[in-house]
């Protein structure tokens, strides 16, 4: 059973892995990044009550967070596997994931951790450009769209995400080393971490994450 959750700092790569991923083993790619941003988009109350934390780079309440996940975690299309992005992100997001999954039956499986430093994290995240419509991702310098500005996979007009700016992005690094970092030792110690390069490069990575999950499935 793939129930796998994606880890990794800003940048590492984890939208672009959860991508193939989603489409390669066919369970649903969960990002409580996006389902914010949709949120954001959408106008809704959620939408604006996370929408200054978000812009400024820190991090959403874990009981916020968590109840939205547990939502979607219930859902049907989570029976047959799912996949976790930018959650759990706190030691006590992690607890409540736990107990959640064992209530609905879904523990999670496996934690693929991509790492990268942070020298080519701010690089990144600088050049990044995504899809407000579809959400796939394009960087200016490595992960050039077909058209310049244009979505690859829908024709939309790609954005520069709000809280991609350097003030916010410093933020969100600081709390990924205090807050999520430790959620590495949390997995280790339950038998669930595997550890992948994310300077391998895209299809390299895409080989041995690969491997990995047709061991699991
Ligand atoms: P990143 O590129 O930093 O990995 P994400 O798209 O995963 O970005 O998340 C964007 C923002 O949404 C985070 O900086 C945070 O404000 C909020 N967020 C997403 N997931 C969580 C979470 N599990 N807990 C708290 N806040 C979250
Ligand atoms: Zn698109």
């Amino acid at each position: 059973m793939l129930n796998i959750i994606l880890m990794g700092p800003p940048g590492a790569g984890k939208g672009t892995h959860a991508t193939w991923i989603e489409k390669q083993y066919q369970i649903p790619h969960i990002s409580t990044g996006d389902m914010f941003r949709e949120a954001m988009a959408s106008g809704s109350e959620l939408g604006n009550k996370v929408k200054d934390i978000i812009n400024r780079g820190d991090l959403v309440s874990d009981e916020l967070t968590c109840a939205l996940v547990k939502e979607r975690l219930s859902k049907p299309d989570c029976a047959a596997g799912y996949l976790l992005d930018g959650f759990p992100r706190t030691i006590p997001q992690a607890e409540a994931l736990e107990k959640m999954g064992k209530e609905i039956s879904r523990p999670v499986t496996l934690v693929v951790n991509i790492s990268c430093p942070d020298e080519e994290l701010i690089k990144r995240i600088g050049g990044r450009r995504v899809c407000p419509k579809c959400g796939a991702s394009f960087n200016v310098n490595s992960m050039k769209p077909k058209v310049e500005g244009i979505c690859d996979e829908c024709g939309a007009e790609l954005i520069q995400r709000k809280d991609d700016n350097e003030a916010s992005l410093r933020i969100r690094l600081e709390n990924y080393y205090k807050s999520t970092q430790p959620l590495l030792d949390f997995y280790k110690e339950r038998d669930l971490l595997a550890d992948f390069d994310g300077m391998l490069g895209k299809e390299k990575l895409k080989v041995v994450i690969t491997e990995l999950l047709d061991s699991k499935k």
